[in-house]
C-alpha cells in the first residue's frame, strides 16, 4: 500500500490520539516521532506494530456505533443463545413482545433485502419449537432492521394477551433459554467466501405460521 499524503496526515493524527490514551511514560517522545514520520516511515510503523487503521475519514464519519447485534455475535455482549447454524443466531429478546420472543440474527451485517436463506430456516425451526413447548395460538414472523443489521423477529401470539414490549426478569430468561435450547449439531466452519442468495420479497413481511 502507499499512503497519500492526505492518508498519512489523518493516520498520524489517529495515532496521536491512540498514543495520548497510552500509560506510558515517554508518550510525548513517541508522538514526537510519530510527527516526525514520512510516509514511508509511517507505513513501516504501521506494519511493525500490526496497527489497524481506522479508514472513511473522508466522510467525516469516523465514530460510526458499533452495532449492537454485531457485537452480540461476536460475544462481545451478553445474550441469550438458544440456537444457529452456520449462517445466523438465534437469542431471546430481553424486552420481548410475549413470553418467547426470540430473534434471529444473521452473522453478517446485511440489510433486509439480503438476509441468508439460513436465517429464515433458522426462525422457522425456532419457531416449530415454540409453538411445541410453549403452545401458543400463533406465531409471527417479521423482519426489521437496526443499526443498518437486519433481523428476524419471532413473535409467538398468545390467546387473549396482546403484545407488549416489556422487559423480561432474567431467571424467566434463563428458564426460556434452557426450555428453547436446540443441541449443535452442525460443524462451526463459518465460510464467509460463498455467497449467500437473497432471499426476495421478504421486505415487508409479516406472515404466519398455521
Ligand atoms: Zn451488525
Amino acid at each position: 500500500m502507499t499512503l497519500t499524503k492526505e492518508q498519512a496526515d489523518e493516520i498520524k493524527k489517529q495515532l496521536l490520539v491512540q498514543v495520548e490514551n497510552l500509560p506510558q511514560e515517554n508518550k510525548e517522545q513517541i508522538k514526537q516521532q510519530i510527527s516526525q514520520f514520512n510516509e514511508e516511515q509511517l507505513e513501516a510503523f504501521l506494519d511493525q506494530n500490526k496497527v489497524q487503521v481506522q479508514q472513511g475519514a473522508e466522510t467525516g464519519n469516523t465514530e460510526e456505533p458499533k452495532c449492537i447485534f454485531c457485537s452480540i455475535i461476536e460475544n462481545k455482549m451478553p445474550s441469550y443463545k438458544i440456537a444457529e447454524n452456520k449462517k445466523a443466531i438465534a437469542i431471546l429478546e430481553i424486552n420481548p413482545l410475549t413470553k418467547g420472543h426470540v430473534l434471529i440474527l444473521p452473522l453478517e451485517h446485511t440489510t433486509i433485502d439480503k438476509l441468508p436463506k439460513l436465517s429464515m430456516s433458522l426462525a422457522q425451526k425456532i419457531a416449530k419449537k415454540i409453538k411445541t413447548k410453549l403452545k401458543p395460538e400463533d406465531i409471527k414472523l417479521e423482519t426489521s432492521s437496526f443499526q443498518g443489521h437486519a433481523i428476524i423477529n419471532v413473535v409467538p401470539l398468545y390467546k387473549d394477551i396482546p403484545p407488549k414490549k416489556e422487559k423480561a426478569k432474567e431467571e424467566d430468561l434463563k428458564k426460556l433459554q434452557v426450555l428453547l435450547e436446540t443441541k449443535k449439531r452442525s460443524p462451526k466452519a463459518i465460510s464467509t467466501t460463498t455467497k449467500s442468495k437473497s432471499l426476495k420479497g421478504l421486505q415487508k413481511i409479516s406472515f404466519r405460521i398455521p
